[in-house]
């Protein structure tokens, strides 16, 4: 297949796999590989080529990826790689590596390492010495913050906030203070904690919630503090939320003026 050739479906990109466009895996990587965050349809081309044509993935959930795995229609070795044991997977994961075999990591849902397993073995591998590869695709952060409308040039990142309420305020409170979008992940039992939370600290924001993404039941909300307390105190809040929260005036980045 040459490059100008359209893909007439998946069978014909995953036949080439060989081709110049699509050189084969390299022995003794590593390749974090993100899944669909909700919608199937998400899977790229060349995660499914890499789970395919690696030696063995590490899932942090080898029954959740066992099910990828029968949609996609092929079997491949799997073992556990999750918070509990990632310390004592990594001697045994780096040297397989060192002995040439391909890994590729998978988490339950979206991209390795980002609130999720993966930053540990990769900084593992770099360090000895290994080489490490993103097949990236869904990560429900980015996809919320793409679509929220709300300014992207500059964001903070904070993942999931600390249980604890001194910690979690001081770590809100910092991440107020930074210049554009604070983004974050909650549980749909604290949003309501969350809102009153920000309805102190900061009640003049624009907040967005993103609900159950590329789900069925995929659902936005958006106002201030105030207003979402009011528009989710009707029902009960149930699934997978992104929290974005806008920035204030004063905290609106820098436009350079060149
Ligand atoms: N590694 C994942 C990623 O790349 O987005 C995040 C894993 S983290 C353990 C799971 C959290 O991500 C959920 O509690 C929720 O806050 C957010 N999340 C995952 N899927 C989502 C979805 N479909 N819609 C909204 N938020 C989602």
């Amino acid at each position: 297949m040459n490059a100008d050739q359209p893909m007439n479906n998946e069978e014909n990109a995953l036949s080439n796999s060989t081709a110049p466009d699509f050189p084969p895996l390299q022995k003794g990587t590593l390749y974090l590989v993100a899944t669909p965050i909700g919608n199937m349809e998400d899977i790229t081309l060349r995660a499914i080529r890499t789970l395919k044509d690696c030696d063995v993935i590490a899932a942090e959930d080898t029954r959740r990826t066992g099910l990828l795995l029968q949609r996609l229609g092929f079997r491949k070795p799997l073992l556990s790689y999750h918070t509990f044991n990632e310390a004592r997977r990594e001697n045994g994961l780096i040297q397989r590596l060192k002995e040439g075999k391909i890994i590729a990591l998978v988490t339950d849902a979206g991209s390795p390492g980002i609130s999720d397993p993966g930053q540990r073995i990769a900084s593992a591998a770099i360090e000895a010495g290994l080489r490490v590869e993103s097949v990236p695709g869904p990560c429900a952060f980015i996809a919320a913050l793409s679509a929220s409308g709300l300014p992207t040039d500059h964001f903070y990142f904070l993942g999931f906030l600390p249980h604890k309420s001194g910690q979690r305020n001081k770590s809100l409170t910092s991440a107020l203070a930074c210049p554009g979008v604070v983004v974050l992940y909650e549980s749909p039992y604290r949003i309501d904690k969350l809102l009153h939370e920000l309805q102190t600290l900061a009640p003049e924001r624009n907040i967005v919630l993103a609900r159950e993404l590329t789900k069925k039941f995929e659902e936005w909300f958006r106002g201030t503090p105030a207003e979402l307390i009011e528009k989710t105190s009707k029902r009960s809040l149930k699934g997978e939320f992104v929290v974005l929260i806008g920035p204030s005036d004063s905290n609106l980045p820098a436009i350079d003026s060149d």
